[in-house]
């Protein structure tokens, strides 16, 4: 058997970080257009927020930023993303390759429940196709428990169910599952939602460490946890007849302190 080590990307230098750069997305679904030209830089190790009340589009600009937006029926979209300066939507790039690279965590946590906290995070290799030997796979485990801030709750009982952690514990472990593959990017969708006060601040706080290592995009509808967590802002908004764009977006201090839009200013203080 060929045993691979997974690097951060297959073609990124170790050590260097990948920002993503948004030009001009729109998408539809069917007729329904939800996006209008959005162009986002997400800078290399930062954490960018973004903002906007529920049906701006926020999810669809997500799953767009992985090439998950395609596998939904009918879904359409234009223009590009750039990932290290190359459109992950090219002609001939594989949307498994660009996955590995650009991974994804979701609102509620979805461990496999019956499957034992290791395997959880040894699951993320094999959908991505990585193999790697006994002895590896090991070192990998942990280094990504630990980095998901969950390594010193959790080794003493690897082999317990993924599903006898608490909901914050299992987001961190979904969290571990998507390091595991080394990817270069980690998308966020309102990822503690579903979290007491308490994991919340558990996962921030990994999200803080995290920051540096990697780039973090993350969708909050909690306007607290965007500025504590984010270092750049993007403020969407759609209404009846016109599709999610983006309003605003800067660094998170200038646009929660000093918006320039009157309905930044609106949303950031609650009153929408
Ligand atoms: P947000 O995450 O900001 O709440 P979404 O991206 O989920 O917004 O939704 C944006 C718009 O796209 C909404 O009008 C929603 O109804 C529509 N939409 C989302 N997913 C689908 C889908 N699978 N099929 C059809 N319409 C969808
Ligand atoms: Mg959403």
């Amino acid at each position: 058997m060929t045993t691979t080590v997974p690097q951060p990307s297959a073609t990124a230098d170790p050590g260097r970080l990948s920002g993503l750069e948004s030009r001009s997305v729109s998408a539809w679904f069917g007729s329904h257009k939800v996006l209008e030209r959005v162009s986002l830089a997400m800078p290399a190790g930062e954490v960018t927020a973004l903002i906007g009340p529920s049906g701006c589009g926020k999810s669809t600009f997500l799953r767009i930023l992985n090439r998950m937006h395609e596998m939904v029926r009918g879904a359409a979209l234009a223009g590009e993303v750039l990932l290290d300066d190359e459109d992950i939507y090219r002609h001939g790039r594989r949307p498994a390759e660009v996955r590995r690279r650009i991974g994804m965590v979701f609102q509620r946590p979805n461990p496999f429940p019956a499957m034992s906290i290791a395997d959880n995070v040894a699951s993320g290799l094999k959908l991505a196709g990585i193999k790697v030997g006994r002895e590896h796979r090991d070192q990998l485990i942990e280094d990504s428990l630990r980095q998901a801030g969950l390594w010193n709750e959790v080794s003493g009982r690897l082999s317990t169910p993924g599903g006898a952690l608490s909901g914050g514990q299992q987001q961190r472990l979904c969290i571990a599952r998507s390091l595991a593959v080394g990817p270069d990017i980690l998308l966020m969708d309102e990822p503690c939602s579903a979290l007491d006060p308490t994991s919340t601040r558990r996962v921030e706080k990994t999200i803080a460490e995290l920051r540096g290592q990697l780039t973090i995009v993350i969708v909050t509808h909690n306007m607290q946890q965007a500025q504590r967590v984010s270092q750049s802002c993007a403020f969407f908004l759609a209404s009846h007849d016109t599709p999610g764009r983006i309003v605003e977006a800067g660094p998170t201090e200038r646009l929660f302190s000093d918006p320039v839009d009157p309905r930044t200013a609106d949303y950031v203080n609650g009153r929408f």
